[in-house]
């Protein structure tokens, strides 16, 4: 994205426009799109560590960085939401070599492409967390989103696993203090603060 767009990110929303006279690659192109297109808002929930709260199930949700939440209309407008988690961003970033910010653009392409081809999907989600009939509207924008960023964007090595250690009081989670590994080798690859919930 260097050298082509203009970018901000405040509370959650990402504006900016077009270096003149850049040349834009495939992500830039959508991700301009995605700022301009005052139909779709794009929605990027900020969480610490590796949980965010449902507030429908009243759960803590594991995920690792980036998880697709749909999107819901309202007056003709669609809002798209991904929850990210910016520590464990920056991690597999680093840890894929990637340079910094691809899997924070990833995570809203992902939202965009989801809110433009499959609005409303937020109401599909069942109880595992998926959307409808085989999680299409994830899958879709998920690998939509890869493929514009194919320089980039890649998955963190098939042995490389996040190692959760919560700690409990009354049955309810109050901290985790995780870690990135390789099965492999059991090499500790990344150590994380320790991040506290409710
Ligand atoms: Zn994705």
């Amino acid at each position: 994205m260097k050298g082509q767009l203009n970018l901000t990110f405040k509370n959650g929303i990402v504006s900016g426009s077009a270096v003149e006279g850049a040349t834009l690659s495939n992500a830039a192109t959508w991700l301009l799109e995605a700022i301009n297109n005052p139909d779709i808002k794009v929605n990027l929930d900020t969480v610490d560590g590796l949980y965010y709260y449902d507030s429908n199930t009243k759960n803590y949700v594991y995920f690792e960085g980036d998880a697709f939440r749909g999107s819901f209309t309202y007056n003709e407008k669609v809002t798209a939401t991904n929850i990210v988690s910016p520590s464990v961003i920056e991690a597999i970033d680093n840890l894929t070599k990637s340079n910094k910010g691809t899997t924070m653009l990833h995570a809203a392409l992902e939202a965009y492409i989801g809110g433009k081809y499959f609005p409303n999907s937020m109401f599909t989600v069942g109880k595992d967390g998926t959307f409808g009939k085989n999680d299409l509207p994830y899958v879709i924008s998920h690998d939509w989103a890869t493929c514009l960023d194919p320089t980039n964007m890649r998955d963190l090595p098939s042995t490389y696993r996040f190692k959760s250690r919560p700690i409990y009081e009354n049955f309810i989670m109050k901290s985790d203090t995780p870690y990135i590994f390789d099965k492999s080798t059991s090499i500790i690859l990344h150590q994380f603060e320790t991040f506290k919930y409710r």
